[in-house]
């Protein structure tokens, strides 16, 4: 896994900020003033006229499925304008009986001060912040209406409008979590492709993280969709591409097994192995199954480098055995471009960054660097690498 270090990330989170803050707000007095009509015989004045200014950003669908969230299947609302004749009797039993602590929800996320609070939140302090306002709230983390609740009020799909601008300023154009695939942005006058955004902590878990900036990683749709899904995670038992990378804590080897075959795996060259990325060595029962623990398992990183690989391997070997130091000295005499001989002749002969800040730029950087600087460490940055 690479770490994400775009230099201005803070203020790419700032801008984000501001693009969704007022739909938010929105959004959240809305449905705050919807159940204040509803449960405390509130004047429907204010709703009236937060809709009628507002009809060309929010039109009555978007209202309608609001307000349809907390009716019975069969009251359901056809015509919004008839929303003044809902009463408490049609809405579902969670909603009656949690009409409290919901309006206490809406009442907290309708602060300014609060909502930047959320989406602001350091990559570290990310899980924290969340128990602290389910605490605060005193919300019932188990109960799945109100976490659905809490989902429909933030609703991550107002970040579709701005997911391109998003990913192209983060600018990582490979997966953080794999290295493997290319999730560039293209965009212009079109939308073509983005990155999926990943939520380290799951939406459906962490609703109030989800439209956290350091929540949304980018990243391609394999390690997103069919390897991490919704699996539950936090930062203690996985790594975060925006808090670090694997870097010198999990290195790539290799193993000749027969001719032109090797196993790929994973070695820690600082002694202890880290558990958010190899993993706990005693699995409780529950997790047995899944085995999910720690980045490489969660992502099958060994399981894919050694399935799509090993032509890379083989290659990176031959060229490491077939490297000499007069080699190098001639193809740089010959190419005087190659100004900073090392780094520029490692990209020349392997394809590849040697700089790790370089790592998220091409698919398999890691890949490359770990194997070509155990066969050859005259490329190590550090000695011993
Ligand atoms: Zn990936």
């Amino acid at each position: 896994m690479i770490k994400i270090d775009t230099p201005n990330l803070e203020q790419i989170a700032n801008e984000y900020l501001d693009k969704i803050k007022e739909k938010c707000l929105l959004r959240i007095t809305i449905l705050h003033l919807t159940l204040k009509v509803l449960f405390d015989n509130y004047p429907t004045t204010d709703l009236d006229a937060l809709l009628k200014n507002n009809s060309t950003s929010l039109n009555y669908k978007t209202f309608n499925s609001y307000i349809n969230f907390f009716l019975l299947p069969n009251n359901k609302l056809k015509n919004v304008r008839s929303y003044t004749k809902v009463t408490v009797a049609n809405c579902h039993l969670w909603v009656r009986q949690n009409n409290d602590v919901l309006k206490k929800i809406c009442s907290f996320l309708s602060s300014e001060k609060n909502l930047k609070d959320l989406i602001l939140t350091s990559p570290n302090e990310l899980y924290k912040k969340h128990r602290y306002f389910y605490r605060k709230l005193k919300i019932d983390k188990e109960n799945k209406n109100i976490r659905s609740f809490i989902e429909n009020a933030i609703d991550f799909n107002q970040v579709n409008e701005y997911a391109y601008w998003l990913t192209s300023s983060i600018n990582v154009n490979t997966c953080p979590y794999c290295n493997r695939v290319p999730i560039n942005t293209v965009w212009g006058k079109n939308k073509i492709i983005r990155p999926a955004l990943d939520h380290f902590y799951p939406q459906s878990k962490y609703p109030l993280l989800a439209l956290s900036f350091y929540n949304l990683i980018p990243s391609c749709s394999y390690c997103n969709s069919n390897l991490k899904g919704n699996v539950q995670i936090t930062s203690k038992s996985h790594l975060s591409p925006y808090v670090e990378g694997f870097e010198d804590k999990a290195v790539f080897k290799s193993k000749i097994t027969e001719i032109n075959k090797y196993r790929i795996y994973f070695e820690s060259t600082i002694g202890s192995k880290d558990k958010r990325i190899f993993g706990k060595k005693r699995l409780k029962k529950d997790e047995k199954n899944s085995c999910k623990t720690g980045n490489i398992n969660l992502f099958k990183l060994e399981e894919i480098y050694n399935a799509c690989h090993q032509d890379i391997v083989n290659e990176l070997l031959f060229k490491c055995e077939r490297y000499s130091d007069e080699y190098r000295k001639s193809i740089s005499n010959t190419f005087p471009i190659l100004k900073d001989e090392k780094y520029e002749f490692y990209q020349f002969y392997f394809g590849n960054y040697l700089d790790p800040k370089n790592f998220n730029k091409r698919p398999l950087a890691k890949l490359t660097r770990d194997i070509v600087v155990k066969e050859l460490p005259y490329f190590a940055n550090r000695p011993g690498i």
